[in-house]
């Protein structure tokens, strides 16, 4: 990483903790659950005291606190764009010509696990990935045989993909709206960790989703963190927001309106939580 970047990085997380104190002086925050609004909540562990993670005791989803909506902004934030060593850095257009000349396999950009694994359960049809950064995941799904399109917010990234690889990717919720009952499958690989609100997206995913569409979501695995309290370091801080178990996707999804058919640990990687799931109109949406 060099000077100049790190610099940058350290200022961002700096910029981040005197926001958090800001809060917790001038305006300290409800601290009800962002998915059922319960105030039944218990502190579960922290960083640097002021960062907590609580966990919700009704619908037990696991938030960080201060919620102040940071992350939208953190990645519309060119920072985002820039930051050194996260996956979906975007590449020059020599790395990009050789990622693509390899189809991305043996990359940081391969997903050729997840391909193969949610090709037991669809082997085609339109998909949308939910969170396609600049398209490196979903341009393999194309190149397998599926056909779709991406939603990423961070416009610099959906620009980049839809000019260096040929994709379409949204980078407007509303851009979504005349897709509903589109898309055979969902791929949201870790990006519900990101998002404050997800009750709006499993909203608006169910809307996408043509009927008994699959749902494949993958998330950092936050399971059994009490007993595990090293998991902490994944599990919530400036860009997770959210912390996910397995506890929670079987107590909600179903009042989302879908039915699970695992919820587990990957198989090639335990830190990784992996959910599928298909539309369910029986279930009954609460919306
Ligand atoms: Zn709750």
């Amino acid at each position: 990483m060099d000077r100049n970047k790190r610099l940058k990085l350290v200022i961002d997380k700096g910029r981040y903790f005197c926001k958090v104190i800001k809060n917790y002086i001038f305006c300290r925050q409800d601290k009800t659950c962002p998915f059922c609004n319960s105030r039944e909540i218990s502190e579960i562990m922290n960083k640097f005291f002021f960062i907590k993670l609580f966990r919700c005791n009704n619908c037990s989803l696991m938030f960080r606190y201060p919620k102040d909506g940071v992350c939208n902004q953190y990645y519309r934030d060119s920072c985002y764009c820039d930051e050194p060593k996260i996956p979906p850095t975007l590449p020059t257009v020599l790395e990009l010509t050789q990622l693509k000349s390899q189809n991305f396999k043996d990359s940081i950009y391969d997903i050729s696990d997840k391909i193969t694994l949610i090709k037991k359960y669809i082997k085609e049809g339109n998909i949308l990935d939910y969170g396609a950064s600049w398209g490196y995941e979903l341009w393999q799904f194309i190149n397998e045989g599926f056909s779709g399109l991406g939603y990423e917010i961070d416009i610099k990234r959906a620009k980049f993909g839809e000019e260096n690889l040929g994709l379409k990717i949204i980078h407007d919720s509303k851009g979504l709206d005349c897709f509903q009952s589109g898309f055979n499958l969902v791929f949201a690989n870790h990006v519900l960790e990101h998002i404050e609100d997800i009750r709006s997206v499993f909203n608006r995913i169910y809307k996408l989703l043509k009927d008994a569409g699959y749902l494949f979501i993958f998330v950092p695995n936050c399971s059994d963190i009490d007993k595990e309290p090293w998991r902490k370091i994944y599990a919530f801080g400036q860009r997770h927001c959210i912390a996910f178990d397995k506890r929670f996707f079987y107590k909600n999804l179903s009042s989302l309106g879908f039915s699970i058919i695992e919820v587990k640990e990957c198989m090639w990687n335990k830190y990784e939580l992996m959910v599928i799931a298909r539309k369910d109109k029986t279930t009954g949406i609460l919306i």
